[in-house]
């Protein structure tokens, strides 16, 4: 059926050179811009042309089972099998989905409804009845631009976000898969490109976290949520933020807590508070280098700090961290050269000279707080 409506939907495009019409792009394009997305939040609002994505319970599905195995040999969509399979070509294959994810028992809680049922079997009606609709409003302009342009258009748009947003684009949450945050396809998907972010918390109504991540879904969910239309939406809490960051980790055995290296957390040990990290820059010796696993007291772990601004200048005796080979290294200000500083460190007795970009203020975590620093320097 989805298989079909997208043969048919592709094919309609091709009659586009024959049939152009402004007014009918333009409606197409408007009937786009308010159904395009990837799940069904907005579904509600635009029943007919959303179906077009096939019905509900399968979109869900397979949305789930994508969540559930992300990059693995049961994704229904992963581009490790190639940009194309996971664009477009896994549609077409349904007895391979089937394959890799076994029955569809993950949507009970939509089975259960009457509604979604009856769109299931009922959704080649809506699909052939909104072209019907078309032609008899505007004739062949509008069943190409809009049963046929636009709704390619939707599709593709959609399709990136499975292919696109696991390939390109960069990431700033610690998921174990390839997901990516894809700022320039953001306005097309509604904020469904922020896929990093979405597969990080997953439950999220916002993907968009930052205030420049442009999320119109968000911005609707928000509006929605005044007015009283929307309760219980879920956002990230700090905590889950926190557990989901990279993480800095002291390195004890450089002596005094002074070095900090950027790790991830990967796993707790049963007994005690001991964590395995894997370190971000540093990596195993031998012929084929790997992330660097090590066991570190809790208390060696603490979050990333704060993003504070860079301060035009440091003065004399400013305790600073300075960036040198892949990690912070704790010291303080001993003098100044322009635009360069010099700094002593205390654990290595030694003093190096750095431009102020590869300096930062330095901060300790005391009691879950950040506080500028109390160590004592000389
Ligand atoms: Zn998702
Ligand atoms: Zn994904």
């Amino acid at each position: 059926m989805r298989t079909l409506t997208v043969t048919i939907v592709h094919s309609l495009c091709l009659l586009a050179p024959f049939n152009y019409k402004w007014e009918a792009l333009r409606f197409g394009m408007l009937t786009e811009a308010s159904s395009s997305q990837n799940g069904s939040n907005i579904l509600s609002l635009t029943p007919l042309f959303s179906l077009f994505r096939g019905d509900p319970m399968d979109w869900v599905s397979i949305h789930r089972f994508h969540h559930q195995f992300t990059d693995t040999n049961r994704d229904p969509h992963s581009p490790k099998e190639g940009f194309l399979f996971s664009h477009v070509m896994w549609i077409f294959d349904t007895f391979y989905i089937k394959y890799k994810c076994g029955r569809r028992n993950n949507v009970m809680d939509l089975k259960r409804q009457w509604f979604y049922r009856f769109l299931r079997n009922t959704i080649f009606l809506h699909v052939l009845m909104f072209w019907t609709v078309l032609y008899l409003y505007g004739g062949l302009p509008y069943l190409t631009y809009v049963g046929g342009v636009a709704t390619a258009f939707g599709y593709h748009v959609t399709w990136l976000v499975n292919s696109a947003c696991h390939i390109w684009g960069s990431g700033s949450w610690k998921t174990k898969d390839t997901s990516r945050n894809v700022w320039w396809l953001s306005l097309f998907t509604m904020g469904e490109s922020w896929h990093n972010n979405h597969h990080a918390f997953e439950s999220s109504a916002r993907q968009g976290l930052e205030w420049w991540q442009i999320d119109i879904t968000w911005y609707l969910i928000r509006l929605f949520e005044i007015l009283g239309l929307a309760t219980d939406v879920k956002l990230p809490s700090e905590f889950q933020k926190q557990k989901i960051s990279w993480k800095e980790i002291w390195l004890k055995y450089a002596a005094k807590k002074m070095v900090y290296l950027e790790a991830k957390v990967l796993s707790k040990l049963p007994h005690g508070s001991f964590y395995n990290v894997e370190y971000k820059n540093l990596v195993t010796e031998g012929e084929d280098p790997q992330p660097l696993v090590e066991t570190i007291s809790a208390d060696e772990i603490r979050p990333m700090p704060p993003k504070l601004s860079q301060p035009s200048m440091f003065s004399l005796h400013d305790k600073v961290d300075a960036f040198d080979l892949d990690a912070w290294w704790f010291g303080g200000i001993t003098g100044q050269e322009g635009d360069t500083y010099s700094v002593y460190f205390p654990t290595t007795n030694d003093v190096c000279k750095y431009p102020l970009q590869r300096l930062r203020r330095h901060l300790e975590f005391v009691n879950g707080q950040w506080v500028p620093s109390t160590t004592r320097q000389r």
